[in-house]
């Protein structure tokens, strides 16, 4: 039921960032209308594992979550070992005493970080209308429509297996040229990918020899498997605002440039933006986002820049930094922490590796602005 005479917000685009948005706007005591194009809540998803980071900052995820008003009422497994393997298969297990990550599922099914979104969503009285794509908000709102551009591309199978639980990542030209593969089992389910950074025509070939690396070593079963793929874009713009209409998520390019998670920030932008706007003060927006994360955004593609160059060797020696009785999350925090020399070399070589995804035009009011066949007349 629509509360009478509440402002009304709109959202483009019913992922992460929308919900989120929706919910600080619900949250204000505002209506938040959600246009979603497809039939249901996170169908880029078919229930493929992925992590929540919890090392971005020493605050937990969930905490912050929480703080901004989104339960974690969604499956979530805490991560607190992950078995990595460098390029000659040389493995390493890194361990932390608080969670490295939460491990959630992502699509339309009960449980999924999705469905848990739409309920709370739904809860708090927001009005998400599907099968609704959008491509103009003349009111102003939030847009937060997803990936845009292929700056990284996942491929993989979801599975059923009889093995036990475990996290595993392999590092290696051969497997994930600048990205890596992974391989996520719990509880009888199981995603196995490469994330790969570039030579994307080359993905099924990468795939392949993934699956065989997490055969030969940790013997990856796999039944019932269905593939699954997707892509991911990286930017840092400087301003993610066109008037009244904010940008959120990886519409705008928030996603972590290092190892492609984009989840966290989608959810902490989305929420920034539906409270700027619910607030009637969208200028807020740039200064929250850009003060939340920007430094990390910085420091993130900075270390993208150098992972880029380390080769297999670099990789090896990587993994090797992974201190044997040492904590990984503190060990991932430090190295996400912004440092002077990490925003000096982000700005004199690194950012050209986040290109910016938004020219916004200030004359119209569509949602996407590199297309401008949606421009107003
Ligand atoms: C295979 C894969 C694995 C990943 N693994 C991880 C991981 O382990 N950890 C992590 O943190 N991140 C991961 N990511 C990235 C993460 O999924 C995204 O960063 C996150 O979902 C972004 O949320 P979002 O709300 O910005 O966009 P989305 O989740 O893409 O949601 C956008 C929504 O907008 C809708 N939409 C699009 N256009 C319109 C329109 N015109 N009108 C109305 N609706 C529209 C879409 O249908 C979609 O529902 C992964 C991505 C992929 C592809």
């Amino acid at each position: 039921m629509i509360a009478a005479r509440k402002p009304v917000v709109e959202v483009s685009g019913a992922g992460p960032a929308g919900l989120a948005a929706a919910l600080a706007v619900a949250a204000a005591g505002q209506h938040a209308r959600v246009y979603e194009k497809h039939a249901d809540v996170g169908s880029r998803f078919h229930g493929d594992f992925q992590g929540l980071e919890n090392w971005t900052t020493r605050e937990d995820v969930l905490e912050e979550l929480a703080f901004l008003g989104i339960n974690a009422d969604f499956e979530h497994v805490p991560i607190r070992e992950v078995v990595g393997f460098d390029p000659a298969g040389v493995m390493k297990i890194v361990r932390s005493a608080q969670p490295l990550f939460y491990l959630v599922r992502r699509g339309a099914q009960p449980g999924s970080l999705d469905y848990a979104l739409k309920e709370q969503a739904l809860a708090a009285g927001v009005e998400i209308r599907f099968r609704s794509p959008a491509s103009h908000l003349p009111n102003g709102g939030v847009v937060s429509e997803g990936p845009r551009r292929a700056d990284a591309i996942v491929a993989g199978y979801l599975f059923d297996t009889d093995m036990a639980d475990g996290i595993y990542m392999a590092v290696s030209e051969e497997l994930a040229p600048k990205g890596y593969a992974y391989l996520l089992i719990n509880q009888g389910r199981g995603t196995v990918a490469t994330c790969l950074f570039v030579d994307f025509h080359n993905e099924r070939r990468y795939l392949d020899r993934s699956i065989d690396f997490f055969e030969n070593q940790v013997g990856l079963r796999m039944y019932n498997q269905r593939r699954f793929g997707g892509s991911g874009n990286f930017s840092l713009p400087r301003t993610a605002r066109k008037g009244n209409i904010l940008y959120a998520g990886e519409a705008a390019g928030f996603q972590d440039p290092l190892f492609g998670f984009g989840i966290r920030w989608a959810l902490l932008s989305g929420a920034a933006a539906g409270r700027a706007l619910a607030t009637g003060n969208p200028g807020q927006y740039d200064q929250v986002w850009k003060r939340r994360m920007r430094p990390y955004q910085q420091t993130a593609a900075t270390n993208r820049w150098i992972y880029e160059r380390l080769g297999n060797r670099g990789y090896s020696f990587a993994l090797r930094q992974f201190p044997k009785d040492g904590d990984a999350r503190d060990r991932l925090c430090r190295s996400y922490t912004p440092r002077w020399w990490k925003r000096g070399w982000y700005h004199i070589a690194a950012a050209g590796r986040v290109k910016p995804l938004l020219k916004l035009r200030t004359d119209c009011d569509c949602t996407w602005c590199r297309c401008e066949r949606h421009s107003s007349p």
